[in-house]
Parts: structure tokens; C-alpha cells; sequence
């Protein structure tokens, strides 16, 4: 079986992962190659941030890796939070914070458009591959729900009026843009 680091310490996205790939396919985590430093994400996209997260675990380990980067834009703040999704109002990350900083920001804006993007990076046999998934809904006039993580509260996704911490994970891994480009993800795999 092929064998792939997961670089992230992040719990939740290691959840999802697993059940959107099914028992099918499993992955390394950081701790299991003995990496246990934080990556850094210094870059103004997320293909550049998931490409450094997954060459500094593949410089580390000698390993077949893969990383993900996600972030939320919300179109009437110009993109924001963007690729700084996960520092939006500083540093340590704070998902309430967080939270509160779009909502404020967006308190006078009629549009409330906004879309999650994931991009996911692959080095597989010293090779590079990019894939990419995007969920677009709304954002929310309050904090909705308390399942899920980070901005899940107060994101509705197309066609819903509930909020991604409102619907089942079950449901949030079907439609969302981790699983979008997990999808793309697990069909080059399986072309391999
Ligand atoms: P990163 O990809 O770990 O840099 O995450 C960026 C930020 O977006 C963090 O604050 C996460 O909590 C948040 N985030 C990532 N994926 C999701 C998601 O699926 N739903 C809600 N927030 C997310």
C-alpha cells in the first residue's frame, strides 16, 4: 500500500480526511515520521503555503507527503480572510476571534458572498502535483451552530440555511471543498 505523510497537526482536517478518503486509504500523521515542529505558512497563496508545508515534511522525513491549505474569501472585504484565514485577528490562532473580525468587517455590507478554497499538494515520488476544491455559500449575520471548526459557524454553503457547524460532518464532507479536492486527490491515486 502506498505509503503518504499527512502534513498537518491540525485534528480536525485529519477527521474529515479520513472520512472523506474512506477506510480505503490511510496516511502517516507528522508524529509518526517524528516531526513535531510547527510549518510555517509565509506565503500569499495557498499553493505556495501547502507547497512549503509539504517539501519541509518531505526534506524532513524522505517521504511521500501530501499537505493541504485552506482558506475563506469573502468578496465584499476583498478577498479577506484569505490566505490569512488561520491569523486573521493575530497570532495565536482564534477561531472566535476570527469570527468576530469578519462579522464586524462585514457588519455595513450587503453582499455576503464568500467561498472556502482548499488546495492540496502532493509529492509523490519526487514528483509535484497541485489540486484545488471550492465550496461557495454565504456568510452568515451570526455565529450558527457549534459542531465543526474554525469559521464552520457562520459559513452557509449554496442551496443551505444552515450553517457548516450546523449540519452533520457527514453531510459538510460531501459537499465541501476539502472533499472536492480530496475527489480530484483520490482519483489521480487511483491512476497511479
Ligand atoms: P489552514 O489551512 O490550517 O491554514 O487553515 C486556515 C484557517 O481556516 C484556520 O483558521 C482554520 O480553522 C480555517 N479552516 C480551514 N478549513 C476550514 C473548514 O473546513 N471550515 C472552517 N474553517 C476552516
Amino acid at each position: 500500500m502506498l505509503e503518504l505523510v499527512f502534513c498537518t497537526n491540525n485534528d480536525h482536517k485529519i477527521n474529515e480526511v479520513s472520512q472523506i478518503m474512506g477506510t480505503q486509504f490511510s496516511f502517516l500523521k507528522l508524529k509518526e515520521v517524528q516531526f513535531f515542529d510547527d510549518i510555517p505558512e509565509p506565503f500569499e497563496t495557498l499553493e505556495e503555503n501547502s507547497l512549503e508545508k509539504a517539501q519541509v515534511v518531505h526534506h524532513f522525513c524522505g517521504k511521500n507527503c501530501f499537505a493541504e491549505d485552506t482558506g475563506l474569501f469573502v468578496e465584499a472585504i476583498d478577498g479577506e480572510p484569505g490566505v490569512y484565514s488561520a491569523r486573521y485577528a493575530g497570532e495565536p490562532t482564534n477561531s472566535e476571534k476570527n469570527i468576530e473580525k469578519v462579522l464586524e468587517k462585514l457588519a455595513s455590507k450587503s453582499n455576503r458572498n464568500a467561498y472556502f478554497k482548499t488546495v492540496i499538494t502532493l509529492i509523490i515520488h519526487g514528483e509535484i502535483k497541485q489540486f484545488e476544491g471550492i465550496c461557495k455559500g454565504t456568510i452568515a449575520m451570526h455565529k450558527q451552530g457549534s459542531d465543526g471548526f474554525g469559521y464552520d459557524p457562520i459559513f452557509i454553503a449554496e442551496g443551505y440555511s444552515k450553517s457548516f457547524a450546523e449540519i452533520p460532518a457527514v453531510e459538510k464532507n460531501a459537499i465541501s471543498h476539502r472533499k472536492k479536492a480530496f475527489d480530484r486527490f483520490s482519483e489521480y491515486l487511483e491512476g497511479l
